[in-house]
């Protein structure tokens, strides 16, 4: 779709609308009526019927796949209905992702399968109550059709039940966008867009800001961006995600996780642990990777807008502005998952490291360990955290007993009280995930009618934080039988 940046697309009707999750707060929050949607509303939440001044597009843009250039990609399932101008004066997009073909459909239909539309709801939601940046989901609808995908890839394909997820943000521009414009040497619409994407949601770069040179504002935009993606990145550390396909079209311009595809959550702490089976090999995108990556993504963005902005140099500040706020950012949430003010001493270093190693060494669950180190003695954290605690060597027990000993003193001379320490731990090491087990849990059940499972597991998530009775079992190791389940330990990207 040359010279574009969107196209107007009707959603495609379906079916049936059946509500299976609705975000009352977050509906509120839009200044839209909380209530539970009735059966017009609920036809709008599927694409079946617009509201006055919906204009309903799929945007354009591009990508770097697994590392390659891919060419045009665009909204090929998503289409978005319009903006919501909220009190504040801010606006959100209200997208729904499954809603049919677009022009950037290629040879795919336009759908997305239940399982995949609720683990975006789940887990957008999760990482919100988390204090992720992320987008924001409003509903989950059944569309009472069949939905045709090959999930192992395999040759075996299957209807499955589809569903619409309802997806708000400010805006779902990714840096795709602008790199398909820069490819085919759209210079025109590339620099509108960018003037557009400063202009919405970046305003303090915007022109008539003082008599700053076009080129230094899109430089300091830039570093913005760098900046929002290295605090985005350091959160995805510190609490265990792993986003799964950090292709630069589901980068997000605004530093917000977006597209929730073949994501997971780390239980034993492996830096090289990726959910995503088609990564299996390359494991491109694997935990420990995603730092570099997010990097690697920022230098196309750059590349892309080098024609309109001119200036290397300032964009090459941009970049290593993100390694900067990244490595602050990352040693400041560790130091508090640590329950220290700062990691920040010559010493504090191999504190770290030496931790990474110990956990890495036999299966030791992230979530857990870091919870049990602000609750209970060191040994006991760690006992509580090991996926087979009676297969620690002796030399093992005496790596840990030391390193626990070099925490404790250190945490003893910053001479803060117990208290104070446990309070920071508690607000950044969170007790409930959403683990991979039990959002399959959830859509098992939701596939067979039940939604229970589902409303619960939301609503534990709803307070990360905090320990809520009776809700021991979502904070528990991964049970033995999920460990090669698929969907609960490796995801196809087939969604
Ligand atoms: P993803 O890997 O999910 O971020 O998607 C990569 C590209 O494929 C995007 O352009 C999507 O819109 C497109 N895509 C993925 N699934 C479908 C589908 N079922 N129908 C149409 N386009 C799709
Ligand atoms: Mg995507």
């Amino acid at each position: 779709m040359p010279g574009v940046c969107y196209s107007l697309i009707q959603p495609t009707p379906v079916r049936e609308a059946r509500l299976l999750a609705w975000n009352a707060s977050l509906a509120q929050q839009l200044g839209l009526d909380a209530s539970v949607p009735d059966a017009a509303a609920m036809q709008v939440l599927v694409g079946n019927a617009l509201a006055p001044g919906m204009r309903p597009y799929a945007a354009r843009y591009g990508g770097h796949q697994f590392g390659n250039w891919a060419g045009q990609l665009g909204d090929g399932r998503a289409i978005t209905l319009g903006e919501l101008l909220l009190a504040d004066g801010s606006v959100r997009e209200l997208q729904l992702k499954g809603a049919g073909q677009t022009p950037y459909s290629r040879f795919a239909d336009g759908r997305a399968v239940l399982r995949s539309s609720l683990r975006e709801y789940l887990c957008s939601e999760a990482m919100h109550a988390l204090g992720v940046p992320t987008t924001r989901a409003l509903s989950l609808l059944g569309t009472g059709e069949g939905v045709v995908r090959d999930m192992f890839y395999d040759g075996r394909p299957e209807s499955e039940p589809g569903a619409i997820v309802c997806r708000v943000a400010p805006s779902f521009v990714r840096f795709g966008n602008f790199e398909i414009h820069a490819a085919l040497q759209e210079l025109d619409v590339l620099r509108r867009l960018l003037d557009w994407v400063i202009g919405h949601h970046f305003p303090q770069y915007a022109s008539g800001t003082g008599d700053v040179a076009d080129s230094r504002r899109y430089a300091d935009w830039f570093r913005e961006v760098c900046e929002r993606t290295a605090v985005m990145v350091a959160h995805w550390m510190r609490v265990g995600f792993v986003h799964g396909v950090m292709n630069t079209d589901n980068m997000s311009i605004l530093g917000l996780t977006i597209d929730y595809g073949p994501y997971g959550w780390l239980e034993g702490y492996e830096p090289g642990w990726t959910p995503n089976t088609t990564d299996a090999s390359g494991r491109r995108y694997c935990y420990g990777n995603q730092p570099q990556i997010a990097l690697w993504n920022l230098a196309r963005l750059a590349s892309a807008i080098l024609p309109v902005v001119e200036d290397k140099a300032a964009l090459q500040d941009g970049l290593e502005h993100y390694r900067a706020t990244f490595a602050a950012q990352h040693q400041r949430l560790f130091a508090a998952k640590l329950g220290l003010r700062s990691l920040d001493r010559p010493e504090d270093e191999s504190l770290l490291a030496d931790l990474f190693g110990l956990l890495q060494q036999a299966e030791t669950d992230m979530t857990l360990f870091f919870r049990g180190l602000g609750a209970l003695e060191g040994r006991a954290a760690v006992a509580l955290a090991l996926y087979e605690p009676d297969a620690l060597s002796a030399e093992q027990r005496a790596a840990w007993d030391a390193w626990l000993t070099r925490h404790s003193e250190r945490c003893r001379d910053e001479g803060e009280p117990f208290e104070v320490r446990r309070e920071r731990m508690n607000a950044h090491n969170p007790l409930y995930v959403p683990r991979n087990y039990l959002a399959q849990q959830a859509i098992d059940a939701a596939t067979l009618g039940d939604l229970g499972p589902l409303q619960t597991l939301l609503r534990v998530l709803e307070r990360p934080y905090t320990e809520q009775a009776g809700c021991e079992a979502y904070a528990a190791k991964r049970p033995e039988w999920a460990r090669h389940k698929p969907g609960c330990s490796a995801l196809s990207c087939s969604s």
